[in-house]
């Protein structure tokens, strides 16, 4: 009985058991399920949140290559901008230290072709007499062919404002090249036209593309064109300040301290070569009539009226200078004794047939008296080639005026050396 009772009460524990049992894992069953369905619910949240995400990184990443397109794009611009205002101040720097017009128009087509390498042009600058426009310098391969017209054949020059051809536009007459687009823009100072900066495009195109990289380069053309305005109103400004001080302003030839510079150089020069040089002293006879007869205007009248014969009766190389009062010299360089013997006799007789008048009156004929010296042959320094010049001119007035006379002299040792090459050269 008792071990039934037990059995019994172990059964109904066991039972008992299994039913918690079961409980717990009908329990677990069902927590399972719920945990299957957070999970499922979170998986489907995260995929979504991803998707979204990624929609995101992708529109996000768009967004920064366009950024980063645009900084590309503005960097490049201003590495442009920054490559033309560099070049704009070398332009300028080298503007201001050229010499000669012939150097400033090489920097300023150097520019240019560096700003617009497709395309050609021109410089044209009005000439002294301001009836023409001339072509200082012209680049590319299309360079004009027209280098001197009239300025009203450019609309620029006529209207003073830039004129830009992009279509149908008025064509200037001066533009003999059919179908490009072009741009002329005057070169102005202080409100005075000096020229014409001109621009033809390279290409023949005329579309909505062509039209909008004509107007970006009329934009850099207007800076360009201030820039060489002012660069070139400076140079002359500059050359005319100089020529004040080089020059005599009545005769326009050179005054005695630039003769005395130049020919210190040319007497170097002529060493280095082995060559010869030839100094020409001149003096009016009977200046001081001219004054008395027609008083100190008319022997001004002659002084100039001599002033002009000189520059026409010389070289490019030579140099033609009023020494003083009514004195001139001129310096052949190069030339030997033979040809300044000839061009000293050309000089005297020409003189001769000049017709001078002042106030109506006609003045009278000029004789002039010329003594000519011949370096190295009668002098090894500047010093005593000048006096060699003086004494032989004092010869030529002592031996009747209207004449010329050469000076002798013995060379000094090293002199004699350079021109005993001289002859050996001459006689290869
Ligand atoms: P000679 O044949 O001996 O050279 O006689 P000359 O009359 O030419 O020489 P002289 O030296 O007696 O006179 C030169 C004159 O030139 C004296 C001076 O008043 C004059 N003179 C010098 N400079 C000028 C100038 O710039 N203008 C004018 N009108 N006269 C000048
Ligand atoms: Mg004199
Ligand atoms: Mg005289």
């Amino acid at each position: 009985m008792k071990l039934r009772d037990e059995i019994g009460n172990l059964a109904a524990a066991f039972g008992s058991m299994a039913a918690d049992l079961k409980d717990n894992q009908d329990k677990l069953l069902s927590y399972g399920r719920g945990l299957e369905s957070i999970v499922s619910e979170r998986t489907a949240e995260l995929a979504h949140e991803k998707a979204h995400l990624e929609i995101s990184v992708a529109e996000r990443t768009a967004e920064l290559n366009a950024a980063n397109d645009v900084l590309r794009e503005q960097a490049a611009e201003l590495a442009k901008r920054n490559q033309e205002v560099t070049l704009f101040c070398k332009m300028n720097d080298f503007l201001q230290t050229s010499t000669t017009e012939a150097e400033a128009y090489s920097i300023i087509s150097d520019t240019v072709t560096k700003l617009f390498p497709d395309d050609s042009g021109a410089v044209f600058v009005l000439n002294a007499s301001r009836d023409m426009l001339e072509a200082a310098t012209v680049w590319g391969a299309l360079a004009p062919g027209n280098v001197i017209f009239p300025p009203n054949e450019c609309w620029a020059h006529r209207r003073g404002q830039g004129h830009l051809v992009t279509g149908h536009e008025r064509r200037c007459a001066h533009v003999s090249t059919d179908g490009h687009m072009y741009l002329c823009l005057p070169l102005l100072a202080q409100g005075e036209t000096l020229g014409v900066l001109h621009l033809l495009d390279g290409d023949a195109g005329q579309d909505a593309a062509a039209e909008a990289r004509m107007t970006e380069k009329w934009q850099l053309a207007k800076i360009l064109a201030d820039n060489i305005g002012l660069g070139i109103a400076n140079l002359k400004l500059r050359e005319s300040m100089r020529n004040l001080s080089i020059r005599d302003p009545l005769t326009g030839l050179f005054n005695r301290r630039y003769m005395e510079e130049a020919l210190a150089q040319e007497l170097h020069r002529t060493t280095r070569n082995k060559a010869q040089l030839a100094v020409i002293m001149i003096d009016i006879d009977h200046f001081k009539q001219f004054n008395d007869n027609f008083g100190h205007d008319g022997g001004d009248a002659v002084l100039r009226e001599l002033g002009g014969f000189f520059k026409q009766h010389v070289r490019g190389s030579d140099i033609a200078c009023r020494y003083g009062g009514e004195e001139f010299m001129l310096i052949l360089s190069p030339s030997t004794a033979e040809g300044a013997r000839l061009r000293a006799e050309r000089i005297r007789q020409d003189a001769g047939n000049l017709l001078v008048s002042h106030a109506n009156r006609e003045l009278g004929a000029i004789t002039l008296s010329l003594g000519l010296a011949i370096f190295p042959d009668n002098s090894s320094d500047m010093a005593a080639l000048m006096k060699a010049a003086d004494v032989a001119l004092y010869q030529a007035k002592r031996g009747g005026r209207n004449r010329v006379a050469e000076a002798f002299g013995t060379p000094a040792p090293a002199a004699r050396q350079a021109n005993a090459q001289i002859t050996v050269q001459d006689q290869t």
